[in-house]
């Protein structure tokens, strides 16, 4: 697709960049330009479509894709987002290796969970490679953005939004495309501390057939009450589990958690239909297998986990997702009840995390082809 560029004009100093990179924390400053990319429905097409029985497909063409200055979007107040939350995101970094170059990490697999969100949310598919080349397209401008201190990268958050200026409801007409970026430092600051983790009873975040599956922003929104609950009483984190009477562990409101046994299995939940399916919970389940790890996808019980972990049976219990990598978690919390996980030291979620870490920052041979060069 070709992309037109359109220059900030007033654009960072490279001092002012200097000084943001030096200490970036996580979502706070953004580089100089965005992509924009719109799409406008096919009504005719769309129409057929449905008459055909493929009701979920959106028909319709991707349009002015442009590298534009970061700013406010323009946006009708009663434009379809604002309303009805048509809204999907994605999240992945850009590392800069040591001799400069800039690489992302398995940058399809998001294009492809982008594309997985948007037929759940009734949302148009973008074609994966166009995905990948707004990486390329916003690199090419803002790549002195990418900072390369230790444990530091530049976030990148594509998203689509529907901006039809309509307030009946239904799938909305326009949409929109963007690619943000955000220079980041450690997430949960500079040394690797065990979390604690505040258990959910009040709030739930996902339902069979909801859109816990799904990388969009009404998630996130329904787990915020929970994450403050939780935060008043000292956690740092919120876990969900599923409303079954066997409460099986979902996931954090936005990583996935993993369980280390003493007998070298490493288990995560399996995916029912309410648990994001994280790219970095596939890597790991990957690295671990080849660490020896007995890997398991399955159900694992709240009450299996709270016996395990006061047996010894269970030695380390972990949440990842790109913008923390691997988090320990030190304890979980039920109400009064506080549970402690055995490991002090967490060896094998750090083993993890240094191989993961390794093949993103170029440090390890990326022996899964998993890096994808930018600039
Ligand atoms: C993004 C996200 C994750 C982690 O996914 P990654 O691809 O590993 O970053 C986990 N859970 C939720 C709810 C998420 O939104």
């Amino acid at each position: 697709m070709e992309f037109r560029y359109e220059a900030n004009q007033s654009q960072a100093s490279d001092a002012r960049r200097a000084e943001i990179l030096a200490n970036p924390g996580f979502g706070q400053y953004f580089t100089d330009h965005m992509v924009t990319i719109d799409w406008t429905a096919d009504l005719e097409g769309q129409a057929k479509a449905f008459e055909a029985g493929e009701y979920l497909k959106m028909v319709g063409d991707w349009s002015d894709a442009r590298v534009e200055p970061y700013g406010p979007l323009s946006l009708s107040p009663a434009a379809a987002v604002l309303h009805y939350a048509q809204e999907i995101f994605e999240g992945l970094k850009a590392y800069r290796h040591e001799d400069g170059s800039i690489w992302t990490f398995r940058p399809k697999a998001n294009a492809a969970r982008m594309n997985r969100s948007a037929h759940r949310m009734a949302m148009p598919q973008l074609p994966e490679d166009v995905f990948v080349q707004a990486l390329e397209e916003l690199m090419a401008r803002d790549s002195a953005w990418v900072p390369n201190g230790e444990g530091q990268s530049l976030y990148l958050r594509p998203f689509m939004i529907a901006t039809e200026e309509f307030l009946g409801v239904r799938p909305a007409r326009n949409f929109s495309f963007h690619v943000i970026a955000s220079p980041a430092g450690n997430y949960f600051g500079a040394e690797l501390k065990p979390v604690s983790i505040w258990v959910s009873r009040d709030f739930a975040r996902a339902g069979e057939g909801g859109t816990g599956a799904a990388k969009f922003g009404g998630n996130y929104a329904a787990s915020l009450a929970a994450q403050l609950q939780g935060a008043s009483r000292g956690h740092d984190q919120v876990v969900f589990l599923d409303r079954s009477p066997e409460e099986s562990f979902e996931e954090l409101g936005g990583m996935n958690v993993f369980f280390v046994t003493k007998d070298n299995k490493l288990i995560t939940p399996k995916l029912t239909g309410t648990i994001l399916e994280g790219v970095t919970r596939d890597s790991i389940l990957q690295l671990g297998a080849e660490q020896g790890l007995d890997v398991e996808e399955r159900r694992i019980t709240f009450n299996e986990w709270k016996d395990g972990v006061a047996s010894g049976d269970i030695q380390e219990v972990f949440a990842c997702g790109t913008a923390a990598v691997i988090t320990p978690i030190g304890q979980v919390a039920d109400r009064e009840e506080v549970y402690t996980t055995p490991s002090a030291d967490f060896p094998v979620a750090n083993a993890l995390r240094n191989r993961l870490i390794g093949i993103q920052t170029g440090v390890d041979e990326d022996t899964h082809g998993w890096l994808h060069r930018l600039a």
